[in-house]
């Protein structure tokens, strides 16, 4: 049985990580969602809020599990016996990094392998940063975003301002 670790800090998850989710799944016999849990990355989200959103966005999708972890990625796919890591590739900017995660963590576990799928082209734009900065500005990201996370940013940024009358810019 191949298990995999999708691993992300998900604040919040996105419609773009809920695609890559839903395809990984359909590949692996047992997928670990592993929400990142680093103390001192600054996050709107606790790790209890956002592990609920990943959970209840990820609860219909065949084989998937939602856990979190902390310390190196590779140290948990060692404990949880994956050996395949599965990440989500956007645009040319994502490619730099990972190519270097993916040389590290080879270095220091060479049996795991990385699976980079592409963003599906409907989902390649969307970020969790992009996301917060939209919401925290009143704009709606209900076609963006899970539900529950939706509401989640409602809560914390409040309600939608009504939109812009004509000539004028907010003020
Ligand atoms: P982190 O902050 O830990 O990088 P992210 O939530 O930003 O976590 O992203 C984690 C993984 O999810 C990365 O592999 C990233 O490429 C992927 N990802 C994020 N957004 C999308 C998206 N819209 N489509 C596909 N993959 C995505």
């Amino acid at each position: 049985m191949t298990i995999a670790v999708l691993p992300a800090s998900f604040d919040p998850i996105t419609n773009g990580h809920v695609d890559i989710i839903t395809r990984a799944s359909g590949l692996f016999e047992r997928l670990i969602v592993a929400v990142y849990s680093h103390p001192k990355k600054p996050v709107l989200f606790s790790l209890d809020e956002r592990l609920e959103m990943v959970r209840e966005a990820t609860a219909l999708i065949p084989h998937t599990e939602v856990t979190s972890f902390d310390g190196l990625l590779v140290d948990f796919c060692r404990r949880v016996g994956a050996i395949v890591t599965v990440r989500g590739l956007r645009a040319l900017s994502d490619f730099e990094y990972e190519f270097q995660q993916a040389a590290l963590n080879r270095r220091m576990m060479p049996e795991l392998e990385v699976v980079s799928m592409f963003a599906s082209d409907v989902y390649g734009f969307l970020s969790s940063s992009i996301i917060k900065e939209i919401a925290e500005n009143g704009g709606d990201v209900s076609a963006m975003v899970p539900f529950s996370v939706a509401e989640h940013l409602q809560e914390r940024f409040g309600t939608r301002r009504p939109p812009l009358v004509a000539g004028g810019y907010g003020h």
